[in-house]
């Protein structure tokens, strides 16, 4: 039986950082269902496709196939065998990826996806959608929060380490958008499952959400 940790959260609440750093220290699998869904808007971006189009989107998703490998430590995104880690949280990529992962047809695909990525190992992780759908029978379920306004200067102060050009204005928007989109999509929506464990981290340093989870994590594994 694998042992399962669902992790929930808008955009910029340390979901990333938390699911990397326990991967490591408590041998779970880490995977970022955010990053199929960047994959897909990547592949639109690469390819032309507007997102009006959205029979070819739908149409595309046969020719995608997606992959995450552990590499020393980091976690690989690969698209069609081609390394995209980093290209995939391009400011283009992230402007159009909520309303492309809002299509019912790519949620139903990328779903898949994920499940065959976690299939049989003990895995962390996270997304929008993963305590309330894709595992809603997680043995772990934590729901991650910040103010909007820390979310977006964690987001800014972590595009300028990795090189990504966008201003904290920019970055707020972008932020404020994606939320509106993914609280009210029609399938997947971003909500609070009743049985997740919330926490506020609007205060809180990355280490202090990271042991507050890992606490978590071993009391249900404990079990
Ligand atoms: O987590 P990340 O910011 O990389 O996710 C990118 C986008 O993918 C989110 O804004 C959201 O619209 C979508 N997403 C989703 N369901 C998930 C994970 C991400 O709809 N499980």
């Amino acid at each position: 039986m694998s042992f399962i940790v669902a992790m929930d959260g808008p955009a910029g609440t340390g979901k990333g950082t938390i699911t990397s750093l326990l991967s490591k220290e408590m041998e779970l699998v880490n995977i970022d269902t955010g990053a199929t869904y960047r994959c897909v808007a990547l592949y639109a971006v690469k390819n032309g496709i507007q997102l009006e189009e959205k029979e070819r989107i739908i149409d595309s998703l046969k020719d995608i196939n997606i992959d995450m490998k552990n590499e020393e430590g980091t976690q690989k995104v690969y698209l069609n065998g081609e390394d995209v880690t980093k290209e995939i949280r391009s400011k283009e990529v992230t402007k159009i990826v909520s309303q492309i992962s809002s299509i019912k047809e790519v949620r139903f695909a990328m779903v898949e996806v994920q499940r065959k990525l976690a299939k049989g190992k003990d895995v962390i992780m996270e997304g929008r959608d993963i305590t309330t759908y894709v595992f809603p029978n997680a043995n772990v379920k934590i729901y991650l929060d910040a103010k909007e306004e820390e979310r977006a200067k964690r987001r800014y102060i972590e595009n300028q380490e990795k090189g990504i050009e966008m201003t904290y204005e920019e970055v707020l928007e972008n932020i404020r958008k994606r939320d509106k989109n993914d609280r009210e999509k029609e399938m997947g929506a971003l909500k609070i499952a009743d049985d997740a464990e919330y926490i506020d981290t609007t205060n809180l340093k990355i280490e202090e959400v990271k042991d507050k989870v890992k606490e978590i994590i071993l009391r249900k594994r404990g079990k």
